[in-house]
């Protein structure tokens, strides 16, 4: 018997958006580490990036505008054999998102969130985003610096940032970040700047302004308060700090609610005639 499986889409993306380049690195990722598509989700939020998850053969969820990680937590809850990849953009993410963004940091499940960053709402044709940067931008407002927000919170495990101009740097620390959240070791949180080639096209000025960390004599990923000084340090110089900023340690969310007598939504019994016997008892009961 033919067997039926689901076939991706194409990207609808602008001819140029940066966000073929996370696509082409996340789909590199999952196939270097032998993540197998049944075992992967992508949830992705509301936005030109919230289409990520119909263009590869993964299980797929288009969450609510701002709402993809309460979502993604309650995926990786439900089903701990899954790997989970929540993605979204600058927009979603970090303005009507940020509550939860704040909070999944706080909680540290192990789910990797991929923020494709190009300062402005693409979608709805250009608009100032948390993010947005440049001389052009009313300078009452500071961008908001998404990865010093994660060093802040003590609890952060993983926090790095990329850019769609430096692909096999991207590669390799979606590599990192899947193999840290798919371990267990909890949330693994990717920045990528990603540019809108059509409303805000960054790529010569981000091209020149990002720096990898990894270029820093002695740079220790895992000295929270040292990469806090050095991002400052970069940022002060008009950088962008890229790489792995922080890597470190932290009890997981599902370490504290998935207790030995916890079962995992997917692994209880689904089997219902229990209920529905009691149900026709009932019924029964009340016919006269
Ligand atoms: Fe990409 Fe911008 Fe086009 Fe949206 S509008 S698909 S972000 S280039």
């Amino acid at each position: 018997m033919m067997t039926e499986t689901y076939s991706p889409g194409q990207p609808i993306w602008c001819a140029g958006c940066g966000h073929f380049g996370v696509q082409g690195a996340l789909s590199y990722a999952l196939k270097a580490l032998n993540i197998p598509s049944h075992k992967t989700i992508i949830l992705a939020g509301i936005g030109c990036s919230g289409t990520i998850q119909n263009n590869l053969g993964t299980y797929g969820y288009h969450a609510m505008h701002g709402r993809v990680l309460p979502t993604a937590i309650g995926t990786a809850l439900a089903n701990p054999d899954l790997t989970v990849v929540a993605a979204g953009g600058d927009g979603d993410g970090y303005a009507i998102g940020a509550g939860h963004f704040v909070h999944t940091l706080k909680r540290n499940p192990s789910l990797v969130y991929i923020v494709m960053n190009n300062g402005i709402y693409g979608l709805t044709k250009g608009q100032d985003s948390p993010t947005k940067q440049g001389p052009e931008w009313a300078p009452e407002e500071e961008a908001l610096d998404a990865i010093a927000l994660g060093l802040s919170i003590q609890s952060s495990t993983f926090l790095a940032r990329g850019f769609t101009g430096a692909p096999e740097q991207l590669d390799q620390l979606i590599i990192k970040a899947l193999e840290h959240a798919h371990s267990g070791r909890g949330f693994a949180f990717i920045e990528v700047m990603s540019p809108c080639v059509t409303y805000n096209d960054t790529y010569p000025n981000w091209d020149a302004m990002v720096y990898d960390v990894a270029n820093i004599a002695g740079y220790d990923a895992g000295d929270r308060a040292a990469a806090f000084a050095a991002c400052l340090r970069l940022k002060e110089k008009n950088h962008i700090p890229t790489g792995i900023i922080y890597q470190g340690e932290h009890p997981t969310f599902e370490s504290a609610l998935l207790k030995n007598s916890t079962r995992p939504l997917a692994r209880v019994d689904a089997d219902t005639s229990g209920y529905r016997r009691q149900m026709d008892d009932i019924l029964s009961a009340c016919r006269v």
